[in-house]
């Protein structure tokens, strides 16, 4: 019997599957799309029985994916992007609001991107809106319209028509987001530059990783995250519940008023990227573009601290920021950092990139678990039926392969450009099977049957 002619109902059993108790001995039944049960190892139920060799993980959910379609496809796009996820184990990516044309800022905007996805998605995929300095008066809309949650920015987006907050409309407009009872996500770097004039223009950036660095300082992350909090207190005054979140966490310095905030009471999240947490600025070469994001790439030190935050439980969760762009954009044949556009590459290879150092930093596998499944799954408001192996939760899985190694190459890489920083760079865990709701959809190294994912649309289910 090969996988594709299992029966409606069957069993999955693994030395160690992951569940939200910890790593155990289990027999997972699953119905349909469903798991039914998470039953002893020496059960029998009556059904089919398939052992699984390697660790039996709920699949992951990356909240945090440019996929950059409809309209700018030739950076991305659906079909490759939701290829490359599962791949790397993903079965539930949400998709960001932006570089996509339109930017998904408006309800009609979000029907645009849902018409651009048809029979692309090989995950299941949900939608964060925007919200931005000019769409207060749409936001009802949108947020009605089957958005998970908003974005917003407190700097230049890199794109001109998704247009960045101030604190005043950032106030504005998560006062929406705290009624409605949704997440608002914060990308928060704040350019005090860009308010002061009379600052000296900065040195040009060119080809020096440092120059970069110096030019997106932690001072920029500090005060939008201290602007972030001012503004949910404000709003806790008015009496409401507001839920913000910090995207991409790369300033350690803001660990201390983020834990004085939450323990405020405020309803504070937070999230970081393996690029910050398995690279550091002083072994990126000059000329290296693949590495510029923003905000950047810090010290080790400052990695160890992030590191170090994710033990105590300070930051939440990790996700891709999968955030691809053509490799001219790249400039990859220029080297000039300053004139690159800023995002990292690396949508399948989270689980092994993390897996490859946090081992050695004492992280289990359970670990990985919540902070790449289901954390992230609960924030997107899908924590009920995403991410986890419990009764009644989707039969979302990964297989992973704890001990084998893959070297990170052009041919191996899934998503659209076969760009990386980790290129040729050799890390520990393979992701070999992953499933989306009772099927495989990718076994080693193949994909199996058709696009079967679903949108993922708040109110829908
Ligand atoms: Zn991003």
């Amino acid at each position: 019997m090969t996988l594709l002619d299992l029966p409606e109902r069957f069993a999955l059993r693994a030395r160690s599957v992951i569940t939200p108790n910890g790593e155990q001995a289990a027999t997972v039944v699953v119905n349909g799309e469903k798991i039914e049960a998470v039953l002893a190892f020496d059960c029998y139920p009556d059904c089919t029985v398939v052992n699984v060799e390697n660790v039996l993980m709920p699949a992951l959910v990356d909240s945090h994916v440019h996929v950059n379609e409809p309209g700018r496809t030739d950076w991305e796009g659906f079909d490759t992007a939701t290829h490359a996820a599962a791949a790397g184990g993903i079965a539930t990516l949400v998709d960001m609001p932006l570089n996509c044309i339109p930017v998904t800022i408006t309800a009609e905007a979000l029907a645009a991107k849902l018409e651009s996805v048809d029979n692309k998605l090989w995950v299941d995929t949900g939608y964060w809106g925007g919200a931005t300095a000019d769409n207060l008066e749409d936001l009802p809309e949108l947020l009605e319209s089957g958005v998970l949650g908003v974005k917003s920015f407190t700097i230049h987006s890199g794109i001109d028509e998704f247009q960045c907050v101030d604190e005043a409309q950032l106030k504005d407009a998560m006062r929406y987001l705290a009624k409605a009872g949704l997440p608002h996500l914060v990308h928060a770097e704040l350019d005090r530059h860009e308010h002061n004039a009379s600052q000296q223009t900065p040195p040009t950036i060119g080809r020096s990783y440092a120059r970069f660095l110096q030019s997106r300082p932690r001072a920029w992350e500090n005060d939008a995250i201290a602007m972030v909090i001012r503004v949910m207190r404000d709003l806790k005054a008015e009496g409401l519940e507001p839920r913000a979140h910090i995207v991409h966490l790369s300033s350690s310095d803001a660990l201390p008023m983020i834990v004085a905030a939450r323990e405020e009471g405020l309803l504070l999240t937070v999230e970081t990227c393996p690029h910050y947490l398995t690279l550091w600025a002083e072994d990126i070469p000059d000329g290296a573009t693949l590495y510029k994001c923003c905000p950047p790439i810090r010290e080790d030190a400052n990695r160890d601290l992030l590191w170090q935050a994710l033990k105590d439980g300070h930051i939440d969760f990790i996700v891709s920021d999968h955030s691809p762009c053509t490799p001219q954009l790249k400039a990859m044949d220029s080297g000039d950092i300053g004139d690159a556009w800023g995002g990292i590459s690396a949508l399948q290879f989270g689980l092994s990139l993390i897996w490859s150092e946090g081992q050695q930093r004492g992280f289990t596998l359970t670990d990985l678990t919540r902070l790449m499944a289901q954390t992230p799954a609960d924030i997107a408001g899908l924590g009920n039926f995403k991410g986890r192996i419990a009764a009644g939760y989707d039969a979302d899985f990964l297989v992973f392969d704890t001990q084998a190694q893959q070297t990170v190459t052009a041919d191996t890489i899934k998503h659209k450009h076969k760009i990386s920083p980790y290129l040729g760079k050799t890390l520990t865990g393979v992701v070999t099977e992953t499933w989306l709701r009772g099927r495989p959809i990718y076994q080693y190294d193949q994909y199996v049957g058709s696009a079967r994912g679903r949108s993922l649309l708040r109110g829908a289910r």
